[in-house]
Formats: structure tokens, C-alpha cells, sequence
């Protein structure tokens, strides 16, 4: 199966990673890989949650889908990178219409508003938490074919539009495992996902454990992200805005 995994989304030697273990501190915020187990195909999940994944994947192929894993568990320096590359201008930003962002013509509050409506804060994605992944329907695609990640390939219509409206089904009948969608509508922050999952058992009881101070201590721990001077005065804000979601898991049927 194609997966997107580099060297840095693969956890050294598995622990003793246990299912009834929450994730400590540190590797809530991306900078341990203790909590995790491998999944079939590539990636890393918490145990709990991978489970409950492989229930889903089994009951998708029953219904004709290849449900597949472009992205689970990502770590601090993975995130950094791609954050820090992002505002130096190595790595394209886009706007909500796939249009390239120029950024060095904007000033920097700007700049992290356009990073961040695509990419989290180091020590604030959900990847570094094992409860949440990155899907797509493989039987969509020619054999070895990677997936974007975009919008327009879970379009109405479009190669995995069947998949998530299946996902959408069971997620409304209670019936997805726990899986649900925090980015499937946008309130303004992160750009909509629907190719984004998370396994609300445990997601829920992490999301309260982000604070401010853990934030700091873990860009102190992990290397400090560009735009440090910004962000620091407007923390609270963004992790209002970009990191919060609302409770009752039912993605689909989220509030506004
Ligand atoms: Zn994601």
C-alpha cells in the first residue's frame, strides 16, 4: 500500500505501548513515540485507536473500499519542518482556492495565518497525539499512486467522494468505531479536511491537556518554530482559533 511515511514518521523500537494508556505530557506534544503501535500497511497509531481503526478498514472493505492511511502519527521535528520551511519560503503555501501565497509580500501576522489554515503549530497537531490520521480510498487510484490530500479529490463526484460519504453514514448511525471529523466544516481556523479522522475516545481527553505553558516548554524542548516574536503575544488566540474543537463528536453534525 502507498503511504506518505518518511524516516521521521516512523517511531524507533516500539515500547510496551498499552491501550489503556493515555499519552504522557511530552508525547502529546509530538517529542516521544512510546505510545504507539505500527499499523497493517504502514504508520503509527496509539493502541486504542488503532484497533478501532482496523475495525473500521475491515468494514470498509466489506463495503468495496480500500480504506488506506496517507499520514498517521507525525512527530515534532517532522512539523517543525514543515512549519519552518513554510514561512521560509521553501515549501508553497496555498489559499482556500489552491492559489500560490506570496508570502514574502505579506507582514508577519499574515504570514502565520496562511500557515496555519493548512498546517499546525509544532506541538499542537493531532498527529503527534496517535488518535488521528490522514485517509484515502486506495482502490481509487492506479496501483502506487499517491493521494494529495486535496479538495478536489473528495469533491462530489471525485475518487474518494464514495468513500467519505460512506464514512459519513456510519459516523451519523454511531456506527464508525469512534472515528469522527474535527476539520469537516470550517469555523474559520483550519481549512475543512474530510480526508482527516480522529478517534474521539481519547482525542477528546487530550485536546483539554494542550495549554499554553505546554506549548512553550515543548518548543523549548524541540526547537523553536519561525515567527516565535508573533506568536508568542497571540498564543492563546490561536490555540482558540486553530487547535480547539468543538465537543460532541459527531463531526459530521458539528455546530458551526
Ligand atoms: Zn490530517
Amino acid at each position: 500500500m502507498p503511504t506518505m511515511a518518511t524516516a521521521t514518521d516512523r517511531p524507533g523500537a516500539a515500547g510496551a505501548a498499552r491501550a489503556r494508556d493515555l499519552p504522557d505530557d511530552r508525547q502529546l506534544v509530538g517529542l516521544d513515540d512510546g505510545h504507539l503501535v505500527p499499523l497493517a500497511g504502514g504508520g503509527h497509531l496509539h493502541p486504542a485507536a488503532a484497533a478501532a481503526f482496523e475495525k473500521l478498514r475491515t468494514e470498509a472493505r466489506a463495503a468495496g473500499f480500500d480504506l488506506a492511511v496517507a499520514s498517521a502519527w507525525r512527530g515534532y521535528a517532522r512539523q517543525l519542518a514543515i512549519w519552518n520551511g513554510k514561512l521560509a519560503g521553501e515549501r508553497p503555501v496555498h489559499d482556500d482556492a489552491g492559489r500560490p501565497v506570496a508570502m514574502a509580500d505579506l507582514p508577519l501576522p499574515e504570514q502565520l495565518a496562511a500557515v496555519l489554515r493548512f498546517s499546525a503549530l509544532p506541538g499542537t497537531s493531532r498527529h503527534h497525539w496517535g488518535t488521528d490520521l490522514d485517509v484515502y480510498d486506495a482502490s481509487a487510484l492506479p496501483a502506487g499512486v499517491k493521494p494529495a490530500l486535496s479538495p478536489e479529490e473528495v469533491a462530489p463526484g471525485a475518487d474518494f467522494d464514495a468513500l467519505h460519504c460512506w464514512l459519513d453514514e456510519r459516523m451519523a448511525a454511531g456506527e464508525s468505531h469512534g472515528f469522527y471529523r474535527p476539520y469537516g466544516v470550517d469555523r474559520g481556523g483550519v481549512a475543512p479536511e474530510r480526508w482527516h479522522l480522529s478517534y474521539a475516545p481519547l482525542a477528546t481527553r487530550l485536546a483539554p491537556r494542550l495549554t499554553t505553558a505546554l506549548l512553550l516548554r515543548s518548543w523549548e524542548e524541540g526547537g523553536q518554530p519561525a515567527g516565535l516574536s508573533a506568536l508568542v503575544d497571540s498564543l492563546p488566540a490561536l490555540l482558540a482559533r486553530y487547535v480547539a474543537v468543538p465537543e460532541g463528536w459527531a463531526g459530521s453534525r458539528a455546530t458551526a
